[in-house]
């Protein structure tokens, strides 16, 4: 009798232990379901990315792609298609764990493998505990280790069933509908950008990783994030003791930290925070969203956001400070926009990420921790680029001057705002309002 594979955060035909399993259960059936749930949380740029890699995705094999709630439309698949089993590739997010549980009851669900090299729960310190500060997991998870890359099948024996067609239609309209370029889609355009990287940029990496105003980074998280490529192939090909497989484990224990801790994905990781008092007040919050702070790295960030899905890792860390720092803004405000926006955008990353800028989530004792964006600005933007490139009213303005636009008499010429802040002000505030948190 024939199986089903139901695609999700795997979008791939290279070393993917889920499709292998499905094809040795009998013919399989391959599908992909667009859960109205996920789809309308999503922006414009996101719902963009996903349509492409599915629509890559179903250029390469036969893919069934619908619409609906998957606990409805799964199990009606399986019925259609005569499968008794479903193979997936486990899902360890709150929201997948619930949904997958759920499909489970009507249909037997086989997972094998997960979007992760040693998949959540797996590393565990001697007395069987999660561990709760990065250095010590990467060390156990390095020494864990992970299996070698799956083979591909060459051409992937999978029945024909056919799409919805509104379904197919709908993710074509999102394509046609990118608010801009997106990066291009599907494994082969991962594999390209990959191998460009690890031959270019890896061996620079460590120094050039920090610097937004360099392309020094491999840009490959939009691929990671829907499983477009997947991070036992990276880690293959690399000496795993490297910085770049480094931020591969940052990856890997965000995803361990939300598995233990599901309800760290919208709450406070740490309670040492609990009684702190956040602000409210739109006018900020959207001056931010916007990218018109008046501080130029900031807006520089904010902007590329914007414009292109993604943000530079140091850039995120400055912005996310500046939300909950500088305008004493609760850090799921900020994860929700990231999300909505981030063609990366994945709950573990990002949440555990701004928890982490916060003060809240895995850093030992971060609280008196508040990134200067002038500062920051100019010693990891030294040459001013970044900031020009994203903000065009500082365009005029040469070298590190366009970090301080108030330090020129053409400063605001082209209508740059002013600093809607004062930051050393703010950062007493953060500090005191810290210190009586924590009694
Ligand atoms: P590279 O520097 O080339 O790193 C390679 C890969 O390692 C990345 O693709 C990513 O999968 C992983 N990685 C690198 N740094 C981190 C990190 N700090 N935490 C977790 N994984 C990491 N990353 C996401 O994938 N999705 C998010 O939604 C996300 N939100 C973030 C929010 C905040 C506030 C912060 C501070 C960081 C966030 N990150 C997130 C982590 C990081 O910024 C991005 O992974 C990175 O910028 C992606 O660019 P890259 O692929 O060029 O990274």
């Amino acid at each position: 009798r024939p199986s089903v594979m139901w695609f999700r955060r795997d979008l791939r035909v290279r070393d993917n232990p889920a499709l292998l399993a499905a094809l040795d259960d009998g013919p399989a059936a391959a599908l992909f379901v667009v859960d109205p749930v996920l789809w309308s949380g999503a922006g414009d740029a996101r719902r963009a990315w996903l349509a492409a890699n599915v629509l890559a995705l179903a250029e390469r094999i036969p893919l069934s792609i619908r619409y609906g709630d998957p606990l409805d439309v799964v199990p009606a698949f399986a019925d259609k298609v005569g499968a008794e089993r479903l193979h997936v590739s486990a899902e360890t997010t709150p929201f997948g764990v619930r949904r997958d549980a759920a499909v489970g009851e009507k249909v037997e669900l086989v997972a094998t493998g997960s979007p992760y090299a040693v998949g959540p729960g797996l590393v565990l310190n001697g007395s069987g505990s999660p561990y709760q500060v990065f250095t010590a997991f990467s060390k156990a998870w390095r020494e864990r280790g992970w299996p070698e890359p799956a083979h591909t099948p060459r051409s992937p024996d999978l029945v024909d069933a056919d799409s919805h067609q509104k379904a197919v239609t709908m993710l074509e309209k999102a394509v046609a509908d990118a608010p801009f370029d997106l990066p291009g889609a599907g494994e082969d355009a991962a594999w390209r950008r990959w191998r460009s990287f690890r031959d270019d940029g890896l061996a620079t990496y460590k120094d050039e990783r920090d610097r937004p105003d360099h392309d020094g980074t491999s840009r490959l998280s939009p691929y990671l994030h829907l499983g477009v490529v997947h991070p036992r192939s990276l880690l293959a090909e690399i000496d795993t003791r490297s910085t770049f497989a480094n931020e591969i484990a940052w990856r890997e224990f965000y995803a361990d930290v939300l598995w233990h801790t599901p309800e760290s994905a919208w709450s406070d990781l740490k309670p040492a925070l609990e009684g702190m008092r956040y602000d409210d007040h739109e006018d900020a919050v959207e001056a931010w969203r916007t990218g018109t702070t008046g501080y130029p790295i900031v807006d520089a960030g904010m902007r590329q956001l914007r414009d292109t899905g993604w943000m530079h890792n140091r850039v995120r860390m400055i912005t996310a400070s500046f939300l909950t720092k500088d305008l004493h803004v609760w850090w799921p405000v900020g994860a929700r926009h990231f999300l909505s926006l981030l063609l990366d955008g994945d709950v573990a990353s990002n949440n555990h990420g701004w928890q982490w800028v916060a003060g809240t989530g895995t850093d030992a004792s971060p609280y008196f921790r508040v990134f200067n964006p002038v500062t920051q600005g100019k010693k990891f933007d030294p040459t001013g680029d970044y900031v020009r490139r994203w903000v065009p009213e500082l365009a005029h303005l040469p070298g590190r001057t366009a970090h301080e636009p108030w330090t020129s008499d053409v400063g605001y010429e082209h209508d740059y705002p002013r600093r809607i802040v004062d930051h050393a002000d703010e950062r007493r505030e953060a500090l005191d309002r810290y210190q009586a948190a924590r009694g």
